[in-house]
């Protein structure tokens, strides 16, 4: 376990939208983890997909967890910014010869996966790729994305063999389903946690540099929590499958692999996750309805 004083927290939100309740809980329980072991709270603007990034949703981002009482390390690091590493890690990959380039359209994936009942899906339901660019001719990472319009796929059945089976994540604090729909689960940490089994196959040949944008979600969030020193990555429980992925691309990438905790989703009435498109549960609406920011503690539980 990391001593005390090294821990390293962050809070990653994507400037795609307001930020809501389940943000402010996520947000909140990282700063408050910090402050309990005296460690340090990052904040990380991930931009990556720069068609849906918008200025003021940024700097709503800083406003909406200042309001809050919350504190955070300066500079900021914005994912905009650090494509250069993104490449770096994919050219690494390359050269083990794990990626390779795909410009299948989704419509032709989802296609193929309609003919055939039974296709498998990934965590988030989307069908896994056939495969069918993974036999094409060679294309480096380096030719690919310094001209676009072709995505990169992880190899997953090579990167799969190169690890070889037992890879695990440390999962601090409740796992998911051991909580309750109020995300109010205490705030114990026993430090230690308990190993859990990663299944990256279930991926399948996941996409790690789209058509448009030179790097995927999963390849910046592992770059950047090993660049950033991240000893405790703290999110919600929509992620704990994509944690697999990301045990895999930390072990390929020789990079050390934090704590995990997933912490319950903050629900609407219905029982519903909240979405960034719903703007009544946005922290400035509930702020310009006169809540305080011990409301909002209060409402999430902590
Ligand atoms: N940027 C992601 C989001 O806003 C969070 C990613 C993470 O915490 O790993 O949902």
């Amino acid at each position: 376990m990391t001593s005390k004083e090294h821990r390293v927290f962050r809070f990653a939100p994507s400037p795609n939208g307001y930020l809501h309740l389940g943000h402010a809980y996520s947000a909140l329980l990282n700063f408050d983890l910090a402050r309990e072991c005296g460690g340090r709270l990052l904040l990380r603007i991930e931009d990556i997909d720069t068609r849906r990034a918008r200025p003021e949703f940024e700097a709503a981002i800083y406003e909406d967890l200042a309001w809050l009482g919350l504190d955070w390390e300066r500079p900021v690091r914005r994912q905009s910014e650090q494509f250069g590493e993104y490449a770096r890690a994919l050219e690494r990959l390359d050269a083990m010869g794990l990626i390779y380039a795909c410009d299948c359209k989704r419509s032709d994936i989802a296609r193929i996966a309609a003919g055939k009942p039974g296709w498998p899906r990934d965590p988030d339901g989307s069908p896994l790729y056939p495969g069918t660019c993974r036999v094409k001719p060679r294309r480096t990472a380096r030719e690919v994305l310094a001209k676009g319009g072709v995505a990169l796929r992880l190899d997953m059945r090579r990167a799969s063999r190169l690890t070889g089976q037992g890879l695990t994540w440390r999962e601090v604090g409740a796992l998911p389903g051991a909580e309750r729909s109020d995300p109010a689960a205490p705030l114990r940490d026993d430090g230690e946690g308990r190993p859990v089994p990663a299944d990256p196959a279930e991926w399948g040949d996941v996409v790690l540099a789209r058509k448009d944008t030179p790097a995927s979600y999963h390849i910046a969030v592992v770059v950047d929590d090993a660049l950033q020193g991240v000893t405790d990555v703290v999110r919600g429980k929509d992620l704990f499958e994509a944690t697999s992925l990301h045990r895999l691309l930390q072990r390929l990438l020789d990079l050390p692999a934090p704590n995990y905790r997933h912490h319950g989703l903050v629900l609407d009435e219905k029982g519903e996750k909240l979405a960034k498109s719903v703007a009544s549960t946005a922290l400035r609406a509930l702020r310009a309805e006169g809540w305080t920011p011990a409301d909002v503690r209060r409402r999430v539980g902590l």
